[in-house]
């Protein structure tokens, strides 16, 4: 045994095999971006997700190549004997890049996999009490992050997002909790302030069991709070901006979007 460590041949051939294995990465991807746009996609997207409509055409175009992107690179399982088709991918894959279209930097590349379910999955739990009690159950869920890798699905929970009227949005809830798992944290000042203030108004709306326009399910923990908070930002952009002004203020700096202009 040679305690130099591998022969420089071994070594350079190495180099040579991760170079060519990165350019070839590199190439296929330019190569799939600089494809067009499939005008099907376009039809499928207009007809099924009612944000479309909304966003600008500059914005648009830059959130196909996003989708493409992600597509290219996540894997959509069908769960439950369901058969995943271009239309899923292409709806759910669309509405999450609209969360990292315009952010620099912090999107789903830890993203491995979309798993799909036709309805609400269920899935076991244990849950532990104050006084330290563990109670072992099952709970139905339309959607779920799994640390930084996985995202879970109910797809009628994701066409039930398709009310034009509402702020519920499955898909935008859930790769929101995806962006909070892997880059929460330290964010600007305003940031935790504004936050930490409308959370607690939140809860005390609840409280109160008064009318609220974000979803009283954001009571349940901040980390709710920001994923529902970012449905009625994009579902509800003008209530928002007009009820919420300083929360709305931080979500359109974390996103890089103004969509009650659009
Ligand atoms: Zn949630």
């Amino acid at each position: 045994m040679s305690a130099l460590g591998p022969q420089p041949a071994v070594l350079a051939i190495a180099l040579t095999l991760l170079a060519w294995l990165l350019l070839r990465r590199r190439a296929r991807r330019r190569a799939a971006l600089a494809e067009p746009f499939p005008a099907e996609w376009r039809r499928l997207l207009a007809t099924s997700v009612p944000l479309h409509q909304r966003v600008p055409a500059e914005l648009c175009r830059r959130l196909e190549r996003e989708t493409r992107e992600l597509l290219r690179r996540v894997h959509f399982v069908g769960c439950g004997g369901l058969a995943i088709t271009d239309e899923m991918r292409l709806v759910i894959g669309w509405q999450a890049s609209l969360l990292t279209v315009n952010r620099s930097g912090e999107g789903f590349e830890g993203l491995y996999s979309v798993l799909v379910y036709p309805d609400e999955f269920v899935v076991e739990e244990s849950i532990e009490d104050e006084a330290g009690v563990i109670t072992e159950g099952s709970r139905a869920l339309s959607g779920q992050t799994i640390e930084t890798d996985r995202i879970v699905l109910s797809w009628c929970d994701v066409l039930a997002s398709d009310d034009a009227d509402g702020a519920y949005n499955v898909v935008l809830h859930e790769f929101a909790h995806y962006l909070d798992h892997a880059f929460g944290g330290a964010r600007w000042e305003s940031w935790h302030r504004v936050l930490e203030r409308e959370y607690r108004a939140l809860c005390a709306a609840v409280e109160r069991d008064e009318e609220t326009l974000i979803d009283p399910y954001g009571a349940e923990d901040p980390a709710e709070f920001f994923a529902v908070a970012t449905e009625t930002f994009l579902q509800l952009p003008r209530e928002l901006e007009r009820r919420h002004a300083p929360l709305y203020a931080e979500l359109k700096r974390f996103y890089g979007l103004d969509p009650a202009r659009w």
